[in-house]
């Protein structure tokens, strides 16, 4: 998607260990109408999925999901970071190691707020090496849910993440693949699809 990739060159910051610092936009300060066309293009690319709610993880998907769900007109669920003493029976848990701190979490959603009925639309802001993905689409899966495909604002297309959910079959479009990026240049590349 041009606008986001063009934001990403104007405002993004290339940090150590691979990290791209987008908080003028999108993790920190959100533009909601760079959102909106975000959702706008995430609702053409699923247009012909039955989607009936959307599943983010707290706490940096949870503005991009809602502009999303706001195309679909379809609510949307969190994941939430738990502490680990308080998960019971009332609750799909897993673990989940966060890219940026490393740690590990466990991470939690309501039974009440996902059931076999469902056909899920999961949508985060970064795609790494996966994990997060992974725990999320574990955690509908506990449901009996369907995923039916996965929205991502930035893959960084050189780390492993995508490839891992491609191959599981699962249909995963990411608005904007960094294909390569160089702290010491500042100099970002993108893939395009062909
Ligand atoms: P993964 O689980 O795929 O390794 O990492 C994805 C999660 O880590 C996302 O939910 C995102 O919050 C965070 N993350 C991964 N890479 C980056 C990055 O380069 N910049 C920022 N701001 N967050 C990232």
């Amino acid at each position: 998607m041009k606008l986001l990739e063009e934001r990403i060159q104007q405002d993004g910051i290339i940090k150590g260990g691979n990290v791209l610092k987008v908080d003028s936009f999108l993790n920190h300060q959100m533009d909601i109408d760079l959102f909106v066309e975000m959702g706008k293009e995430l609702k053409r690319l699923f247009a012909d999925c039955p989607i009936n709610k959307i599943l983010t993880i707290e706490a940096s998907g949870i503005g991009i999901a809602c502009i999303v769900a706001q195309q679909f007109h379809v609510p949307v669920v969190f994941a939430k970071k738990a502490q680990s003493i308080n998960i019971d029976g009332e609750v799909y848990s897993t673990k989940i190691q966060s890219f940026t701190h490393g740690k590990i979490y466990d991470v939690i959603v309501s039974k009440k707020y996902i059931s076999s009925q469902d056909h899920i639309l999961i949508i985060d802001d970064f795609l790494a090496n996966g994990c997060a993905l992974n725990g999320l689409i574990d955690l509908v899966q506990s449901a009996g849910a369907t995923v039916e495909g996965i929205g991502i604002a930035i893959e960084k297309g050189f780390q492993k993440g995508g490839e891992l959910i491609r191959a599981k079959g699962v249909r995963l479009e990411s608005l904007a693949i960094v294909d390569s990026m160089d702290e010491s240049t500042g100099t970002i590349e993108f893939r395009h699809r062909a």
